[in-house]
């Protein structure tokens, strides 16, 4: 959703689940900014906005959106926020809003992790219920490679933290993030760190890079070699058949994936996995995803 009363620093992302929320600009870019296939925010400088700033765009907004019941706060991670900076911004939101069903924001581990227990709670309490954490795969190597800035037990330790506090999490993966070199290593560990913290959603995207593969092969110390459509399928069952989950909510509709697959898991494991195998029988071997535009 974009009003025009709102003077929007773009781009501006929100993940999909997002799009019937009003959007607010806790913050602009990515702190982090160095993930070796993302672009997203490659045109900012990561900055805090003020809190006299926000207060007046959670009026335009609340004016706006009578009747919205979820706000997303953007960009790329505001949960880098302190506890005392976003608090006063859900107090805002809550007195201006009144009853919500949530406030979401993407989150790295890292940004859980420096916040305390009691913090966490708090946030909570003010109704930040689902953190957006693209984990992209459980591997260490890979997240390494990809400069992540996270690791397997960073991001499991992280992710819990959360669930403690009764945070929900929306966990991303990657399908084709370390090319064919790493295919089976990344799955697996994927399926292991997905089996660890058991999200409440989880989605795959699968690997777009929208500013070609040599850009990406430059960050990747040129060990990436980009797989075929049924390559990446056989990577997402692989994923798929190692998760042993309980009831999480498991999209692969985002604009990259070249197959959309939707279902509960474990309980829809079979006929995801079905699925795969039937896109695997009737896909040329040959042929490879074109690029799509953005992650
Ligand atoms: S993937 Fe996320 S954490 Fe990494 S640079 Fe992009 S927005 Fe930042």
């Amino acid at each position: 959703m974009f009003l025009k009363d709102i003077n929007y620093n773009e781009p501006v992302f929100r993940p999909p689940g997002e799009a019937r929320s009003a959007i607010l600009q806790a913050t602009l870019g990515c702190s982090w900014n160095k993930c070796a296939f993302c672009e997203m925010y490659s045109s900012k400088k990561f900055k805090s906005r003020s809190f006299d700033v926000l207060k007046s765009e959670i009026e335009t907004l609340a004016k706006s959106y009578k009747g919205v019941k979820k706000i997303f706060l953007a960009d790329g991670n505001a949960f880098v926020l302190s506890a005392n900076k976003l608090i006063p911004i859900l107090n805002e939101i809550n007195n201006k809003f009144g009853r919500l069903q949530r406030v979401s924001s993407y989150a790295l581990p890292k940004d859980i992790l420096i916040k305390s227990d009691s913090e966490l709670k708090q946030l909570r309490e003010l109704g930040l219920k689902l953190l957006y954490i693209g984990i992209e795969t459980g591997d260490d190597e890979l997240l390494k490679k990809i400069n992540k800035g996270e690791t397997f037990n960073s991001t499991v330790d992280g992710v819990l933290k959360a669930h403690n506090a009764g945070i929900d999490t929306s966990i991303m993966i990657i399908n084709g993030l370390g090319g064919k070199k790493y295919s089976r290593q990344h799955a697996l560990k994927s399926s292991e760190i997905i089996n660890k913290v058991n999200p409440k959603f989880l989605s795959t995207l699968t690997l777009s890079l929208p500013y070609g593969e040599d850009h990406y092969q430059e960050k990747f110390n040129g060990e990436y070699k980009q797989q075929s459509i049924v390559a990446l399928f056989e990577e997402l069952k692989i994923f798929i058949e190692n998760l042993n989950v309980e009831n999480v909510i498991y999209r692969s509709d985002h604009i990259s994936n070249n197959l959309i697959l939707k279902g509960t898991l474990s309980k829809d494991k079979d006929e995801l996995v079905r699925l795969l195998n039937s896109a695997i029988e009737n896909t040329s071997k040959d042929k490879f995803p074109s690029a799509p535009g953005i992650l």
